[in-house]
């Protein structure tokens, strides 16, 4: 095997138009400033695409398709055997960044590639294959048409293959489609919809050929015991290790985020059937998990039919649980089964269901679909993945649906972006970094549900601080999606210093909202970095990352506002807003202009376009 000291910051550009590749060569200073991973691919896409930015059609052959590692990966270091998969997103209409644990980013990195940019449309569906010196484009023949599973099975034949495949909604352009590579998924944004358009059925790594060693060594070494021991011993590890991210069923039970009945209310006592706990020993679960993951959150379980099965997560248990009216978890797991089959996002397709059955009650809308019934969810997930009947309209998503027929206050999403299984109402924070985040309303861009409930830090139900924490997670989230490492390691690592420990409970739920800043100096985040400057060589500190975090973050959100993101569009539904009182016994509704006016004013966003300054931009070095 060939060794590589850090990283090549070597991309392969694949033309699909013309059947051609070539290298793209990243710079130096584009991985110190934008990290590797999500950073660096937002920076290639950019350079590549400045010019046409607005005009650039999702959908259509222009639009770009970057799967992107990081530096981390194939090093030993925790959770981070992940890939990025970047583009402009068909269901928001902006760009779209979404991780995956699978395979497909081991065997492309040691096929000597950071990454591969997929440019051009094939005339006829194809599969692409590639190693470190060769690119072959096959006809997809009758895998087209084929669920994931089957294409993995027929596509990889050696161990040294991992693949990125999509079913059968992404080849339909469903717009919430995903990319799938072993079990796991990029999940959100419609990114296999743009993989579909392009006819790329699957892209096959051949690896092994290259192992890369860190530039220090030692502290390389020093770093992952530290990063180790802090993971090993996190009450939060220990809880997703036992129950998986199900373990947030309780949470939200106790302190009223769980959706009912597309976020009507925020609490039903039968979710108590759908808890971590019970789904645990029911399946006698045991881990089923992304590559080198050390907190192992992924579980399957053998379901009453006999059937071996990956455990829904938390947010699929919630949207195909409680928000559908369903409290029964075997039934969730076979859809969730399909769903993986069928290559789709199930936050999104859970959410667009929730909002049919809505819209069908209130007669907006005709619609066999019921919260009170689920003997057909099965064949509308299969309907929605071949564009069938209803499923046709279905398959474009909440935003769409609502902007046709009406229902847009109880259309549940922002940016187009379906929320996952959290209301704000019981968090308010959260809501902020729904409505705020480039990507939409997903759950990770600040996750501040993890530090308002999971982990106690602070208040849920109030304004003051929120702004500045979804800032300060946001940037520090965007340094540590870059490097391709699991979130999850950021909540036993970054928790790890002894005041936010050690620190009573009350005095902690003050000082973090009355003093955020301070509070935020005493968290430590100087793993990451010192993991990316172990790598690379390149010297980084903490708040070096943080700032390259602020980049990626403003650098996207510029292409965003760019790409026609308007102020208006940073906010949440009239249901978050106005509607204080369900069945949880606190009444709330989410102030959410107050924190977005919060919000913008420590971005320095101008509230007329809701993006960066060029002068804040240039600071950033970043050229427009
Ligand atoms: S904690 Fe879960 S999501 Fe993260 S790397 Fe491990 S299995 Fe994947």
């Amino acid at each position: 095997m060939k060794e590589i000291r850090g990283t090549s910051n070597r991309y392969l550009f694949i033309d699909l138009t013309n059947q051609a590749w070539r290298v793209h060569q990243a710079s130096a200073d584009d991985l110190k400033n934008f990290l590797g991973g999500k950073g660096l691919a937002l920076k290639i896409y950019y350079d590549l695409c400045k010019d046409r930015l607005a005009e650039i059609d999702p959908l259509g052959p222009d639009n770009l398709l970057i799967f992107a590692n990081g530096v981390l990966l194939t090093t030993g270091a925790p959770c981070s055997a992940r890939f990025e998969v970047l583009t402009r997103s068909p269901l928001t209409g902006y760009m779209v960044a979404s991780s995956c644990g699978g395979p497909f980013g081991e065997a492309c990195k040691t096929a000597g590639w950071d990454g591969v940019i997929v440019a051009g449309r094939a005339e006829k569906p194809v599969v692409v294959r590639f190693d470190d010196r060769e690119v072959v484009f096959e006809d997809a023949g009758d895998l087209w048409g084929a669920g994931t599973r089957r294409t993995q099975e027929e596509l990889l034949k050696s161990p040294k293959d991992g693949a990125a495949v999509i079913g059968p909604a992404g080849e339909n352009q469903v717009l919430y489609a995903n990319i799938c590579s072993g079990h796991r998924f990029a999940g959100r944004g419609g990114v296999g919809a743009v993989m579909g358009a392009k006819h790329l059925k699957a892209l096959v790594a051949r690896g092994k050929e290259y192992r890369f060693v860190p530039v220090d060594r030692e502290k390389f070494a020093r770093t992952l015991k530290k990063a180790k021991a802090h993971i090993r011993r996190s009450p939060f590890t220990q809880g997703l290790k036992a129950y998986g991210t199900n373990m947030n069923t309780r949470f939200g039970i106790d302190s009223g985020y769980t959706p009912v009945r597309n976020f009507r209310d925020r609490y039903h006592p039968r979710t108590e059937e759908t808890t971590g706990e019970v789904m645990a020993r029911r399946y006698n679960t045991r881990h089923s998990t992304c590559r080198y993951c050390s907190v192992l959150c992924g579980h399957k379980g053998m379901y009453p039919d006999g059937k071996m099965r990956v455990v829904s997560e938390y947010e699929t248990t919630g949207m195909f649980g409680s928000n559908i009216g369903n409290f029964d978890t075997d039934r969730i797991g076979v859809w969730n089964e399909a769903m993986n089959d069928l290559g789709m996002d199930t936050i999104s397709a859970g959410g667009t269901i929730a909002w049919a059955m809505e819209a069908g009650e209130k007669g907006l809308r005709q619609t066999e679909l019921s919260f009170d019934h689920h003997d057909n969810i099965g064949q509308i997930l299969e309907d929605i993945a071949c564009r069938r009947g209803e499923g046709t309209e279905l398959a474009d998503g909440t935003k769409r649906l609502s902007e046709k027929y009406g229902g847009k206050a109880f259309a549940m999403h922002t940016k187009g972006l379906e929320f996952a299984a959290y209301d704000p109402r019981g968090c308010w924070g959260h809501g902020l970094s729904y409505a705020v985040h480039n990507k939409g309303g997903c759950h990770l861009g600040s996750y501040l549900v993890s530090l308002e409930v999971l982990l106690g830090y602070m208040p849920p139900l109030t304004t003051l601080g929120k702004a500045s924490w979804v800032v300060f997670c946001e940037d520090v989230f965007a340094g540590i999606n870059s490097l391709q490492t699991c979130l999850f390691t950021a909540l036993s690592i970054m928790t790890e210093p002894v005041v936010p420990k050690y620190l009573p409970k009350a005095m902690l739920n003050v000082a973090t909202i009355v003093f955020p800043k301070i509070s935020q100096s005493l968290m430590n985040w100087s793993v990451y970095a010192d993991f990316f400057s172990a790598i690379t060589g390149i010297p980084m500190n903490q708040w070096q990352f943080k700032k390259a975090g602020e980049r990626i973050t403003k650098l996207e959100r510029y292409m965003n506002v760019r790409m026609g993101q308007t102020p208006g569009e940073d906010t949440l539904p009239d249901r978050f807003t106005k509607e204080a009182v369900t069945k949880y016994p606190v009444a709330s509704a989410v102030p959410i202009a107050r924190m977005v006016r919060q919000y913008y004013r420590i971005r320095k966003y101008d509230p007329q376009t809701a993006g960066p300054s060029e002068k804040d931009l240039r600071r950033l070095g970043i050229a427009v």
